[in-house]
């Protein structure tokens, strides 16, 4: 943002000028061919604004935006990574956009082979047997997921109404199992930030049905026992849910399926690429063992004689959880990158992930102290060293301060279980230049701490908008119009 950019708020309805019309229909047809009880009696209530007046109030607006493809954009457990535009040019394809959602089979063959063999190809990655791509968030694959668990037991006559879900798991967890109408079995992570096996092995009980783990954890670290706490689990009869939507850090690395996942969902709008964020469309498909087959949702492609069809012949199925195709144009983006890469690169990608990750977090740990000493993952957790504390000077400060060097802020207060967390997740598409640019940022604003903490209590100071009433905003939202 340079500084002529005045920021200007103004909505279009207050811009509007009457008689300003960006399109003039002419033709005395269009005027004269629709019946007048087809007409509207007052005029609607639009901005009356020409064209270049409109394509400058979206233009500007979207310019006050921060976006991957503008900005270093770290925020931890979002996987914002750069995404190749090729995806959009398959994702846009005629064939695809102008698909009927109720087409038949015979004429969705082209959407209906690419959804079939993206989740062949997912499975093949992750070492499981069987999929559904329905789910259109991960949130939505957790608790599609958890809906199977729930099928499998009442199918077994089992009653089991509790999920186990560490504190190091993501917030959807829990929130997945309390809406599929389990008991939620908090487990306290130890030191390092793992599972305490001996805490498992108390808290797990004929009532268990499910542990969900979220792999790697929030802290960005690898659950090094998670054959062991599968085996754990499985000897009681329990499944384990992995939640895959960080996959970014173990994709063509580790197979969940070889170390016992039963059920695991991935977001392809993270690892797989597709632009994200502020509640954009997602694909959160679910990736499970044999055992569960007999329960995902309807409808299931199949593929038969060389043709695809949409099959509701499942016997236990937990029924439809989307209309028509889920969200078939980011299925057909994760589709692009899954040819794109062979199994080999996906190897790069994550060590690339994961080297960029514990690279800023080596540059930084001395002024500002990880939450644990070992090797990250693809993201790493940072605390302000205690002396900035005592100076008042809170992570929400840094945040702020380096919107006004450039950069996105990481995500801040997450996870819950570390006090003034900094979560940064660079992804692998960022370079070493961009990394050691964040890194500058990041030791300047350390040293503005310690000279002068105004500076950053009163961050930014380049934006177009200060400090926001987060609170506030979020319960009376000043919609003017
Ligand atoms: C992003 C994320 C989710 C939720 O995914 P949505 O698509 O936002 O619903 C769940 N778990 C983890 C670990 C995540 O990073």
């Amino acid at each position: 943002m340079n500084d002529i950019m005045k920021f200007d708020n103004e909505l279009s309805i207050e811009k509007s000028r009457p008689s300003k019309r960006g399109l003039h229909f002419n033709c005395p047809a269009c005027q004269t061919n629709i019946p007048a009880s087809h007409l509207r009696k007052n005029e609607p209530k639009l901005p009356e604004l020409s064209e270049f007046d409109a394509v400058r109030h979206f233009t500007r607006l979207s310019k006050y935006n921060f976006s991957v493809d503008t900005h270093f954009y770290p925020l931890g457990s979002c996987t914002m990574k750069y995404n190749p535009r090729i995806n959009e040019e398959v994702s846009a394809l005629e064939g695809f956009t102008s698909l009927h959602p109720m087409a038949m089979d015979e004429n969705a063959q082209g959407t209906l082979e690419i959804i079939y063999d993206a989740q062949e190809r997912l499975c093949r990655l992750c070492g499981m047997d069987d999929a559904t791509l329905w789910p259109v968030a991960g949130a939505h694959g957790e608790y599609t997921g958890i809906l199977l668990a729930k099928k499998y037991f009442s199918v077994r006559g089992e009653e089991r109404d509790e999920i186990i879900v560490p504190d190091s798991a993501h917030g959807t967890n829990p929130a997945t199992a309390s809406m599929a109408g389990f008991k939620t079995v908090n487990l306290q992570s130890n030191a390092q930030g793992l599972l305490d096996l001996e805490n498992l092995r108390k808290s797990l009980n004929p009532k268990t049905a499910v542990i969900m783990m979220t792999v790697p954890n929030t802290l960005g670290i690898f659950e090094k026992n998670i054959k062991a706490i599968c085996d754990m689990a499985h000897q009681n009869g329990t499944l384990v849910y992995m939640d895959g939507a960080n996959l970014n850090a173990l994709i063509g690395i580790i197979k969940p399926g070889d170390f016992g996942i039963d059920m695991m969902h991935l977001n392809l709008h993270k690892t797989f690429s597709t632009p994200h964020g502020g509640g954009g469309p997602g694909a959160g498909g679910i990736l499970v063992k044999k055992i569960l087959s007999p329960y995902l949702p309807k409808p299931k492609v199949e593929k038969k004689d060389g043709k695809y069809f949409l099959s509701d012949d499942i016997p236990h199925s937990i029924g439809r959880i989307k209309a028509h195709f889920g969200n078939t144009q980011v299925l057909l983006r994760a589709y692009a990158y899954l040819l794109k890469h062979g199994p080999e690169e996906f190897a790069q990608i994550a060590e690339n992930a994961i080297l960029n990750a514990n690279y800023v977090k080596a540059s930084l740990e001395k002024i500002f102290p990880p939450y644990s000493s070992q090797y990250c993952m693809h993201e790493c957790v940072l605390t302000p060293p205690e002396e900035l504390l005592k100076n008042g000077i809170r992570t929400l400060d840094i945040a702020k301060r380096l919107l006004d060097y450039g950069f996105h802020a990481p995500t801040i207060y997450f996870p819950l279980i570390v006090h003034e967390a900094i979560m940064i997740e660079p992804t692998e598409t960022e370079s070493k230049e961009t990394l050691d640019a964040f890194i500058a940022a990041m030791k300047k604003i350390k040293e503005e701490a310690d000279k002068d903490p105004e500076i950053l209590k009163n961050a930014p100071h380049t934006m177009p908008v200060k400090r926001l009433d987060e609170v506030l905003a979020a319960r009376q939202p000043n919609i003017k119009w």
